[in-house]
C-alpha cells in the first residue's frame, strides 16, 4: 500500500469514528503542538544544552541574546496565544455544533498534486497578506499599540515567533495562513499540512540560527534588528516594493552610511 492509500485509509477511519467538530478542534491543537511548540522547544534546548554550538551558529552576537527570565516571559505569552486561538476555534465549533464541519472534511483525500497546488497558492497569498498587514502594523500611528510588543526581542528566539499582542496574533499570524485555503475550499488535511509548515517557519525564522536556510531566517532576524526592512516572509513582496534593503526609506547618502 503506498503512502497516499495509507493516508486515505487512516482518514476514512478517523471521519467514521469521530464527530466533525472533534476532528477539527483536535487537529488544530495537534497542529499547533507539532508545528510550533515542539520545534520551538527543540531550538530552545539547543540554546541551553549546547551553548558553544549555539554561539557559533547564532546570527546575532552572544552579548545581544535575551536573558533566561526574558525567554521564560516569552514562552508564557506565546503559550497564552496558543490557548487563545484554541479558545476561538472551540467557540466556532460550539457555535456550529459538533456534528457540523466548518472545514472541508471530504472523505476522499485529495491527490498529492492538489496538496502542492494548495501549498503554492497559500504561500503566495500568505506572503501578500502578511506583508501588507505587517507593514500597516508598523505605521507610526498604530505601531505602539499592537506591533511594538512583537519587537520586544531585537535578538529573537524561536518562541518569539508568536510573542505578539493577541489581536496581532489573530490578524497577522493566524488569518494569513488559514483564511486563503479556507476560502479556496481546500481539504482540511491540506490546510493542516500548510499551517504546520508555516508554524515551523515562524519558529525557524525567529530561532536566531543561521542553519536550515529554508525559510530564510536571516531576513526576519534582520527585521527584528533593524525594524524597517523585510516585512514579508519569503522576500517576494519586499523585492517588489524595494523594502529588502536597510535604509530604503532614507536618502541615498544615509543608505551608504548604513552599509
Ligand atoms: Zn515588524
Ligand atoms: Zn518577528
Amino acid at each position: 500500500m503506498d503512502l497516499h492509500s495509507k493516508l486515505q485509509a487512516a482518514w476514512y477511519r478517523l471521519i467514521n469514528t469521530y464527530r466533525p467538530g472533534t476532528i477539527e478542534l483536535t487537529g488544530s491543537i495537534a497542529t499547533q503542538t507539532v508545528g510550533f511548540i515542539l520545534p520551538a522547544t527543540l531550538y530552545l534546548l539547543i540554546d541551553t544544552l549546547f551553548p558553544e554550538f549555539s554561539k557559533r551558529h547564532k546570527i546575532q552576537s552572544a552579548g545581544r541574546q535575551p536573558t533566561r527570565p526574558q525567554i521564560l516571559h516569552c514562552v508564557k505569552v506565546t503559550l497564552f496565544n496558543h490557548v487563545w486561538v484554541v479558545a476561538i476555534h472551540a467557540m466556532l465549533v460550539y457555535w456550529a455544533g459538533l456534528d457540523h464541519a466548518i472545514m472541508n472534511l471530504d472523505p476522499i483525500v485529495p491527490p498529492w498534486r492538489e496538496f502542492i497546488v494548495d501549498f503554492v497558492f497559500a504561500l503566495l497569498a500568505r506572503e501578500i497578506l502578511f506583508y501588507y498587514i505587517h507593514r500597516t502594523l508598523h505605521h507610526p500611528r498604530i505601531y505602539a499599540y499592537i506591533h511594538k510588543m512583537h519587537h520586544k526581542y531585537t535578538t529573537p528566539v524561536a518562541f518569539a515567533g508568536e510573542y505578539a499582542h493577541p489581536v496581532e496574533h489573530v490578524i497577522a499570524n493566524i488569518l494569513p495562513i488559514t483564511l486563503p485555503l479556507y476560502l479556496k475550499g481546500a481539504h482540511y488535511l491540506s490546510i493542516i499540512a500548510f499551517v504546520s509548515f508555516e508554524l515551523w517557519e515562524a519558529a525557524a525564522d525567529h530561532s536566531g540560527y543561521d542553519f536550515l536556510k529554508l525559510p530564510p531566517a536571516e531576513l526576519h532576524d534582520l527585521h527584528h534588528e533593524k525594524f524597517r526592512v523585510h516585512y514579508g516572509t519569503i522576500g517576494l513582496m519586499d523585492w517588489i516594493h524595494g523594502t529588502d534593503v536597510v535604509g530604503w526609506d532614507r536618502p541615498e547618502t544615509d543608505k551608504r552610511d548604513e552599509q
